[in-house]
């Protein structure tokens, strides 16, 4: 009996294989695993074409995942091929999509095969020359570029800029904390009296080691409130507010609905800039600042289709850092060589490098922060935030070993000296109910989860009683408002009581650039004779200075807000005055 249904059963699935007659057409839906969750797929194919390719159900990340979603169907499609490269930056769920064309052929009896050989590569066409006039030229698209170019156009200035990925937002769609403001309505509202400018200059300063320059840390704090409401004016409120690691004070701003600020701000600002017809041009990378009689004139830039000579009354580098370029970092600190990054495939530095070439003096360039909570296997970073709501480290001996919200230098080195070398960060159900990004987390299969302290012990591998000691030990330190053990001050607003209880495993990662151009307060760029370069306006991760040794989380945020608007209406200005500029 067992022998026929074995029998039937090899018909059955023969029959199914040979079920596809020569050109037929069929339509299959298949499954690829994305960054968050399952990404399904339609392919409308026969054994020789692929006809169609549709994306039915995705949750990528907006604005990154999203930008593969949208183009890859259409370049598969093209090529009659999965062998296409992946978008860059969103490598997983181009694969999440490529895999799941490949479940859908081979489900519906279709050898993929054929498929996996690239297209033929056509000869490169020859490159299109091009000439583009504008009064401020902005490189780069992330938080910095895109502020400074929606002030810049607020000042009346004709703008236009340059993206060299696929997608706008850079570093600066992955913050997920906050922005750090002083003295705001937001705070005042909520009768936060503490956390002022001195403060905010004090921790600032602190938390770089004195390093920093302090005429930009001063001009950083003091335009900050005017910064989150001038926010607030193009629809992109931050009022609630909370403590950053490093500080006791709280002025970490963030959108009302718990969305990580960085992907809410360039969301924001994105809309702004299409409603004010700002030019992007996206996948076009600047290669070099154009100079007449030592001032700056414009950009050389390409495209895969053009070679642009872009000209300009003012230029603005907003190019983020070189937090993604393993060359230049290890040129400072050869130990970071095989350490991981959190930082996008574009933050190589290139504006630093550029600005270099025309005399820019930089600061700070061997100040490369390694950030305490990073998921090693995909680089994410697990928010300084989810500390600031509660969250503790332990290690695996399941204890506590340092005041968890110190600055992220301190907190990453004492990790480093942790069995392993490693730690892991515990969170329990009433966190994730207030925070969206630790259910994010979650369902991204980060977390190890248990009901008890016991259970969620054994998840992690870690000594039971060890942990359910250093469990109760912090609750009863949150409830007595003192942590005896590492003197934590800070985000101990609430215990960690509520099962389910969770922990990811993290380490140190590559975060952030504190060095780069040197700028003035008025963010025009210094020449290494400390004269300013005329027309030629720098800010955000591109410029160094503002962080000094160590950057304490939320001002990021602050930086590229506060310096991208003073950059944009100063490059504004400058078109307009064009008094420096050579004739045209
Ligand atoms: P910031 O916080 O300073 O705005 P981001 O990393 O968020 O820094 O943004 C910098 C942006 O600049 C990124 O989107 C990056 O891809 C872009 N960029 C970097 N180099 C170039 C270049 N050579 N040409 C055009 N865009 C660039």
């Amino acid at each position: 009996m067992k022998k026929l249904i074995s029998i039937l059963l090899v018909f059955a699935m023969l029959a199914m294989g040979s079920a596809l007659a020569e050109g037929e057409r069929v339509t299959a839906k298949g499954v690829g695993q994305g960054i968050d969750g399952d990404v399904v797929v339609q392919v409308e194919a026969d054994a020789t074409t692929i006809y169609s390719v549709e994306v039915l159900e995705q949750n990528e990340t907006e604005g990154i995942g999203t930008v593969a979603v949208e183009k890859l169907p259409g370049a598969i499609v093209a090529a009659n091929s999965i062998a296409v490269d992946a978008i860059a930056g969103a490598t997983v769920t181009s694969n999440a999509i490529k895999d799941a064309i490949r479940q859908a052929l081979t489900d519906s009896g279709i050898d993929p095969a054929p498929f996996e050989v690239a297209a033929e590569a056509a000869a490169p066409a020859e490159k299109t020359a091009e000439t583009l006039d504008c009064d401020v030229v902005i490189v780069g698209a992330g938080g910095a570029g895109l502020t400074a170019a929606v002030r810049a156009t607020q000042a009346g200035a004709k703008v236009l800029v340059l993206e060299k990925m696929p997608f706008v937002g850079g570093n600066s769609l992955k913050a997920s904390g906050g922005m750090n403001c002083a003295d705001t309505k937001f705070q005042a509202a909520l009768d936060i009296t503490d956390s002022g400018v001195p403060e905010f200059i004090e921790d600032t300063m602190n938390g770089g080691h004195g390093i920093n320059d302090l005429a930009l840390v001063t001009t950083m704090a003091e335009n900050s409130a005017e910064a989150v409401e001038w926010l607030e004016s193009i629809g992109a409120p931050l009022p609630k507010v909370a403590a950053t690691g490093g500080t006791v004070h709280k002025y970490l701003h963030s959108p009302e609905d718990g969305s990580p600020v960085g992907a809410y701000l360039v969301a924001k600002l994105s809309e702004e800039a299409e409603r004010n017809g700002i030019e992007i041009l996206l996948n076009t990378t600047a290669t070099e600042i154009i100079m007449a009689d030592g001032v700056a004139v414009g950009v050389k830039a390409s495209d895969a289709e053009h070679d642009y000579t872009i000209n300009a009354r003012a230029v603005v580098l907003a190019s983020g850092g070189f937090g993604a370029n393993f060359e230049l970092m290890c040129s400072f600190n050869p130990s970071l060589a095989n350490a991981v990054t959190t930082n996008h495939p574009g933050a190589t530095g290139d504006g630093i490098l550029m600005a270099e070439a025309v005399g820019a003096a930089t600061v700070d360039m061997e100040q490369i922060q390694l950030h305490p909570t990073v998921y090693q296997a995909t680089s994410m970073l697990v928010s300084e935030k989810m500390r600031s709501l509660g969250a503790i480290l332990v290690n695996q001996d399941g204890v506590r070993f340092t005041n968890d919200l110190a600055t992220r230098d301190a907190v990453s080195n004492a990790e480093l000296q942790q069995p392993g070398g490693y730690a892991w960060i515990i969170f329990d159900q009433n966190l994730v109910d207030n925070n969206k990004s630790a259910a994010q987390y979650i369902e991204q299969g980060m977390a190890v989860t248990g009901a008890t302290y016991e259970e969620l012990a054994k998840a992690m591998d870690v000594d039971a009683e060890a942990f359910v000691k250093t469990m109760e030990t912090w609750n009863q330190a949150v409830a007595d408002g003192e942590d005896k053990e590492f003197g934590r001050n800070n985000g101990m607003d609430a215990d960690l009581s509520t099962a389910p209880f969770y922990a990811i495993q993290i380490a140190p990662g590559i975060h952030h650039t504190m060095g780069g151009v040197k700028i003035d307060t008025a963010t025009r760029v210094i020449d290494t004779a400390g004269k300013v370069i005329p027309a030629l306006y720098a800010a955000g991760e591109v410029t160094g200075g503002v962080h000094g040794g160590n950057r304490i989380g939320g001002n990021a945020v602050c930086d590229f807000v506060v310096f991208g608007r003073i950059a944009g209406a100063n490059a504004a200005d400058c078109a307009a005055a064009g008094a420096l500029q050579p004739a045209a």
